[in-house]
């Protein structure tokens, strides 16, 4: 069934706050059965899925900082907050029989395996869903990196990053209503405007592997198994 796909082999990018909900913060049990079915019947669809999930829905170090947090501290709370976020989507998958497997890059073997690449690739090669937790594994990064990181190296042929709009916009369309929508960009085009779609480091890490970066609404009800079929809203990130 795979002829059937645009994009075989994805890194899908979650961020917490989706995870979050209309609350703002947590999880939002609703948000992961819907998410989970999508993803489930993406697979079935024969695509192979990767997914990073944010934790900005528990913390983010930065904004921990400025409330008098140290740094490295809540960097440190992020990420676990990402091994949270995993377990519900591991859950949800398992539930539904979606084969899987939780690998996370900040080590906690009473949960879950320990990030290798090769335990990535033999997993992918099995069919397994991937849930990679922990982002990169060390402070001052966040999972948009982390999953530029993995979409580099489990050489994925798209990385997908679901977002609360439809697309890159000249500005924030939500503050703005001058701002306008791209269909397309260049990584640089990106990068030299600043336009917000993942941080720079993971954006240049996207350029220099050649990895199309396709911004959609992860809000639009059936959106990932649009993308993956060619027949989504998004804006696409790409130098070709
Ligand atoms: N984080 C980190 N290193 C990483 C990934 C994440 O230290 O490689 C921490 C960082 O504090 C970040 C938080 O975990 O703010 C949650 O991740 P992120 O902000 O990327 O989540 P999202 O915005 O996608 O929900």
């Amino acid at each position: 069934m795979t002829e059937k796909l645009q994009y075989n082999k994805v890194l899908l990018k979650l961020s917490g706050e989706v995870l979050a909900g209309d609350s703002g913060t947590g999880i939002d049990q609703a948000v992961v059965e819907r998410l989970a079915d999508e993803i489930a019947e993406a697979s079935r669809l024969g695509a192979r899925i990767g997914i990073v999930i944010g934790g900005g829905n528990f913390v983010r170090g930065a904004a921990a900082e400025k409330a008098g947090i140290d740094r490295l501290a809540g960097d440190q709370m992020g990420m676990l907050g990402t091994i949270m976020n995993a377990i519900a989507f591991r859950e949800a998958l398992t539930r539904r029989d979606v084969a899987n497997r939780m690998l996370s890059a900040v080590p906690a073997p009473t949960i879950c395996d320990t990030f290798t690449q090769r335990a990535a690739d033999e997993a992918f090669a099995a069919g397994d869903v991937l849930l990679f937790a922990g982002g990169t594994g060390n402070p001052f990064f966040t999972t948009d990196t982390g999953a530029a990181l993995r979409a580099a190296e489990m050489r994925c042929d798209a990385l997908l990053k679901g977002t609360q709009v439809d697309g890159v916009y000249s500005a924030d369309p939500k503050k703005d209503p001058t701002a306008t929508r791209y269909d397309r960009l260049s990584h640089a085009d990106v990068l030299e405007n600043g336009l917000a779609v993942m941080d720079a480091a993971a954006v240049s890490l996207a350029r220099a592997n050649r990895i199309p970066v396709v911004v959609f609404s992860i809000l639009q009800a059936g959106a990932i198994v649009a993308i993956l079929t060619g027949n989504g809203r998004a804006t696409i990130v790409t130098d070709s």
